[in-house]
């Protein structure tokens, strides 16, 4: 296997663990993870690698079937790991809903990176641990290549992200109920290894401080400033830290028509990563009230439009979370207007480059953005499609982005008229806007696609889907077919645009 693998696990080894080691369904006290080690599965098998982040980590990447896929599946420790599951809380839908915690994942240990960063690897669909509440710990195929591709799509588009290793088989059935519908049907059960710096989430803080636990509060707030926020020292200044990562992510989100689907706090990275990749879905047609989870459908509480709003909620719960920490609370307070001025500073700039323009600040620029979105949302226009398109600035360019026959040719020509006036002086306005605008996003039909393949056996749907993604502002001539829209068989189809959280 090459030269052995150097972990060092400060996480477990700075921080209380749970003195309890049974591995039941409870709460925990006093204590930020409990130790506890994967269920091995009957039939380890490497269905797919990330040769990227292989490198970056200095792992080969293995055999299909061996040691290191065994590791990668949960059968086999590698010497200096040092298992456990976090334990954490959140608010779900608005509600707070006490100890939820790594209820099937579960952290192998803290590589020392060949590039010299510390990265933790985290297996998903491990089996249970103390936090599974009533669940099986384990997750489907459909869901763990979801996660896998999108987490390096989201890394490829340039948006902060937890990354994804390997999917790996386990030769085990999983029963869920796909559809909600009282019909469980077995699937494949499938593990994914997730990379990141650290998965700390808003949560991790608020059990603690909800159930009064101060001192490991102290604990896990100074872990995580020393080890993942160097030079900052005050709790205020940290919080100020991810007030404002979170507001530049969140403007990514809104800028690739990104919707996670289930922003509760639990689900929120302390790094301001896209995390926990689930029923989420790309923006087709434009729509501000659009989300991709069936669960949501009702209150569209993680709808598209709602994003930036959410992620302030969700802020502002941590910030209650750290009170106890700070003496006064004020600082916090400016911490959420941080989050506010850097989304709509970031956001204003991601127009403009969308646009092709240096600057929205020219007399008549706010109106003609104003009148662009009324024209998207007035028909069913897809937002990958338009912006990408927008660079040659004719009907005949844009016809593609249109889902039916409506298109409304005379108020489009009417307002690219008024933007090519707007733009006849911008220097590098097409270069920009490619950079801006990814031809390839990880649509769910996609997806769907390449789920529906590799559950026949066949991988080469999810290659092709790798290989392209890895580039998705280059042209890539010959697989234009992976840039089209939604075809109409997949509107309403399960998982194709819509999916549950069932995974
Ligand atoms: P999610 O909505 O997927 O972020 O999950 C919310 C909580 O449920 C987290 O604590 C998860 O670890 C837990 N969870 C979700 N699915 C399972 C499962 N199949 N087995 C055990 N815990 C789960
Ligand atoms: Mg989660």
């Amino acid at each position: 296997m090459g030269t052995p693998l150097r972990f060092d696990n400060r996480f477990v080894r700075a921080l209380p663990g749970d003195p309890v080691l049974t591995n039941v369904p409870r709460p925990v006290r006093n204590a930020l993870y409990t130790r506890i080690e994967p269920t091995p599965v009957a039939a380890p098998r490497l269905l797919a690698w990330s040769d990227e982040l292989g490198a970056q980590l200095g792992i080969e990447r293995p055999a299909p079937e061996g040691q290191m896929a065994e590791v990668l599946a949960g059968n086999r420790l590698l010497p200096g790991m040092e298992p456990y599951a976090a334990r954490y809380g959140g608010h779900q839908f608005g509600h707070w809903a006490g100890q939820l915690g790594d209820g099937r994942a579960i952290t192998l240990a803290e590589l020392i990176a060949a590039d010299g960063s510390r990265q933790e690897l985290q297996l998903k669909g491990a089996g249970r641990t103390p936090y599974s509440r009533t669940a099986d710990g384990r997750a489907v195929l459909r869901s763990s290549l979801r996660e896998f591709l999108c987490s390096e799509a989201m890394h490829w588009l340039g948006v902060p992200t937890t990354r994804a290793l390997s999917l790996a088989a386990t030769g085990e059935p999983v029963v869920r109920d796909m559809f909600y519908d009282g019909n469980p049907e077995p699937e494949p059960g499938a593990v994914v290894c997730r990379v990141a710096p650290s998965f700390v989430r808003f949560g991790n803080f608020q059990i603690l401080a909800a159930t009064k636990e101060l001192d490991e509060l102290k604990l896990l707030a100074d872990h995580v400033m020393r080890e993942h926020f160097p030079g900052i020292e005050s709790i205020e200044d940290w919080f100020r830290e991810t007030c404002r990562r979170t507001g530049l992510l969140m403007a990514d989100w809104m800028r690739l028509g990104f919707v996670h689907g289930v922003m509760n706090t639990d689900n929120m990275s302390i790094l301001g990563l896209t995390i926990d990749y689930g029923p989420y879905g790309w923006l087709e047609g434009y729509d501000l009230a659009w989300t991709p989870n069936t669960t949501d459908a009702e209150g569209r509480r993680y709808c598209y439009g709602n994003q930036p709003h959410i992620a302030q909620w969700n802020l502002a719960r941590l910030a209650e979370a750290l009170v106890p920490l700070v003496k006064a609370s004020e600082p916090l307070g400016e911490g959420l207007a941080l989050y506010a001025e850097t989304f709509s500073r970031a956001w204003s700039q991601a127009l403009a480059a969308k646009l092709g323009v240096a600057a929205l600040d020219r007399p008549g620029d706010d109106e003609l953005v104003a009148d662009l979105f009324e024209l998207l949302g007035a028909v069913e226009t897809d937002f990958t499609l338009f912006f990408r398109n927008l660079a040659e600035p004719t009907v005949e360019s844009l016809q593609p982005a249109y889902y039916r026959d409506d298109l409304p040719r005379e108020r489009l020509q009417a307002w690219l008229g008024r933007y090519v006036q707007r733009t006849k002086d911008e220097a590098g306005r097409v270069a920009r806007m490619n950079a801006a605008n990814p031809k390839y996003v990880f649509r769910n039909y996609l997806a769907q696609q390449a789920i529906d393949a590799l559950a026949a056996g066949d991988a080469s749907v999810l290659e092709r889907l790798m290989r392209v993604l890895r580039r998705p502002y280059d042209e890539q001539p010959g697989e234009s077919d992976l840039a089209a829209r939604r075809p109409e068989w997949a509107r309403n189809r399960a998982g194709c645009s819509a999916l549950s959280c069932s995974s």
